[in-house]
């Protein structure tokens, strides 16, 4: 329950409209999407705020966060609860601090793209187009996802075969946050170093009120779809694809069979044959160059989109059965299904797939994004588990360590048991920014 007072204090800093605290909207806003995993299901199920604000101003957000802190309230930050850990979720109650109404693009040049948390993606792909430039790269959630909840919750996706991920320098080039306490700082990070304790926070250390990012020359982008009938073929030539540097790729989403039988739309446009292995492909390539290519490596090409359709509305987009959303189409086909985050060893492939396969068959099926971890050409994997129970999957992530492979465990909701987590900038984030831990709290082992 939330203190009276408090209630009428936030509702006269942002109106009455926008503090809310009715309990079917409380329970839908409190989750993200950690229903993708079996095991964080039963441990968050049933979580929720005792009211959600929406600021509109950053003088509304400090205020706000003023209210909160004088009467030692948490505070969940959300975007548009796309995030895949749960850690949109409040396990303590307090405020959900919604961005949906500071979404205004600040100023956007061939460069950069300045931008209010709330602002959703597809926002500023849309304007950065408008002039000839482009994200450098975006989740597959790019439609709903959010600036502030996407440097905060997030990683890379299309675009992060060329440019990398969020934790790479050159890439967000600065913030505005606000501190959790009695008198709110707001403070400026402009240096890398000062963006470590803001990137891949998850709410925990301050409120980003606002985004730089670096845009990219747009591109002119084709989209393509490959099937293999071997999947070994499928693994060379999509490695050699990625590392060809005289092809730009902006996505290489590789899928063994029979994943590419649950994108039920590329099935019903005939892109996805019974049987087959799918490469989707998106890049600076004419489809007389992606069809030779296919057919020396022995491969079909079932599908081509011009650039002139290229995230035109009502047309396919290939980022749609990428990343993230290839779980979600399996899930919807096969609800058993759930998914694990690795990577492997470019120059181990075909070794490290074949030795899963020989432990857990078609339990575990191999899904791949080529991306640039670190600036390194990586097969990460978002690989689809028959699930059984917990321990199998730990079993598998630790099977999957044994062969080489680099896991990130996608089912805690605790920012530190995440081996992408920034480490001492963000336990120093914390201490700077939030000395009450009122900032989602519940989300740190060790806190
Ligand atoms: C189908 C599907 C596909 C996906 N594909 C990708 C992908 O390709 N790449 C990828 O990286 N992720 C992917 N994700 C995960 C998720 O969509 C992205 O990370 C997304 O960018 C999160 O944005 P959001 O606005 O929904 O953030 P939210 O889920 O609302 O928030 C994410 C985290 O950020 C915190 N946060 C939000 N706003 C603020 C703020 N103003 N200040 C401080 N903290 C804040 C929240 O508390 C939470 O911890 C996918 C998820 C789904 C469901």
């Amino acid at each position: 329950m939330i203190d009276s007072n408090l209630l009428t204090d936030l509702q006269q800093i942002v109106g009455p409209d926008n503090v809310v605290d009715d309990l079917k909207k409380l329970n839908d806003l409190s989750r993200d999407c950690y229903w993708y995993s079996p095991v964080l299901r039963p441990e968050l199920d049933g979580m929720a705020a005792d009211c959600i604000v929406s600021p509109a101003t950053l003088e509304e957000l400090c205020a706000v966060i003023a209210a909160a802190v004088r009467t030692s309230t948490p505070i969940t930050c959300r975007g548009a609860g796309t995030g895949n850990y749960g850690q949109g979720v409040p396990m303590h109650g307090g405020i959900l601090l919604s961005t949906v109404r500071l979404d205004r693009i600040l100023s956007l040049d061939a460069d950069k793209a300045h931008v209010q948390a709330g602002t959703r993606l597809i926002e500023i792909e849309r304007r950065a187009r408008a002039i000839g430039a482009e994200m450098r790269f975006y989740p597959s959630t790019i439609i709903t996802s959010t600036a502030a909840g996407f440097i905060a919750g997030g990683a890379g996706g299309p675009g992060s075969i060329m440019h990398g991920t969020v934790w790479d320098e050159g890439n967000i080039l600065g913030a505005t946050i606000v501190t959790a306490e009695s008198t709110p700082r707001i403070i400026q990070a402009t240096t890398y170093a000062g963006m470590r304790s803001i990137i891949h926070s998850c709410g925990l250390t301050c409120i980003i009120a606002d985004v730089t990012f670096a845009l990219t020359p747009a591109v002119a982008w084709q989209q393509h779809i490959l099937a293999f009938e071997d999947f070994d073929v499928a693994l060379t030539f999509s490695a050699a694809l990625a590392r060809d540097t005289k092809v730009k790729s902006r996505l290489l989403s590789l899928h063994e069979w029979p994943i590419p039988s649950y994108f039920v739309q590329l099935v019903k446009n005939g892109a996805a044959p019974d049987g087959k292995h799918l490469l989707l492909i998106e890049a600076e390539m004419s489809l007389d160059e992606v069809t030779r290519r296919a057919t020396s490596a022995g491969a079909t090409v079932t599908w081509h989109q011009p650039h002139a359709d290229y995230h035109k509305t009502g047309k396919l987009k290939l980022s749609d059965f990428s990343y993230n959303h290839t779980t979600l189409w399996a899930m919807k086909a096969d609800e058993n299904l759930t998914y694990l985050q690795d990577a492997f060893d470019i120059s181990r492939l075909t070794e490290q797939h074949h030795a899963r396969k020989a432990i857990y068959g078609d339990d575990v099926l191999t899904h791949i994004e080529f991306l640039k971890w670190g600036g390194v050409m990586t097969p990460a994997g978002l690989s689809l588990v028959r699930f059984k129970s917990k321990d199998q999957l730990w079993k598998l992530i630790a099977d999957c360590e044994t062969l080489g492979m680099w896991v990130a465990n996608p089912h805690t909701h605790k920012l530190d048991e995440d081996v992408r987590w920034n480490g001492q900038p963000i336990l120093d984030g914390k201490a700077m920014w939030d000395p009450k831990g009122l900032l989602n709290p519940g989300h740190m082992a060790g806190l």
